[in-house]
């Protein structure tokens, strides 16, 4: 499944910018998803809860921000947001685009509990 690498790449991700043991536990984990990155997020929120549920980071949440997909059209210099995946340039029809943003997948932020929790 195609969410569950995304989902391990996150995850390697965030272990890579926690602060050294014992580190506080994680609340959430900000993404920026774009609208043609081709993920399912609820099947990325399945998967990444699946694989947090034995780490320390059990419970940790993911906040998605899907990001719009934008292009500027190479003709007449136009920006404009791709809607339902019609490339073409809404003032002169060309298809001669360049993608500005919409293919993004990225980690923005780890947010971590406040306090630390005491392990026996
Ligand atoms: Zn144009």
């Amino acid at each position: 499944m195609h969410e569950l690498s995304i989902a391990q790449n996150i995850l390697e991700i965030v272990q890579q910018s926690l602060p050294p043991e014992p580190a506080p536990p994680v609340k959430c984990v900000r993404l920026k998803i774009g609208e043609m990155a081709g993920v399912v997020t609820d099947s990325l929120e399945f998967c990444f809860s699946v694989l947090i549920s034995d780490t320390t980071m059990g419970g940790a949440k993911l906040e998605i921000e899907s990001v719009p997909v934008m292009a500027n059209c190479k003709t007449c210099g136009n920006d404009f947001r791709v809607e339902d995946y019609v490339f073409a340039c809404p003032s002169c029809s060309s298809s001669d685009l360049e993608v500005l943003s919409g293919r993004e997948l990225q980690v923005v932020e780890v947010e971590l509990a406040d306090e630390k929790v005491e392990v026996a």
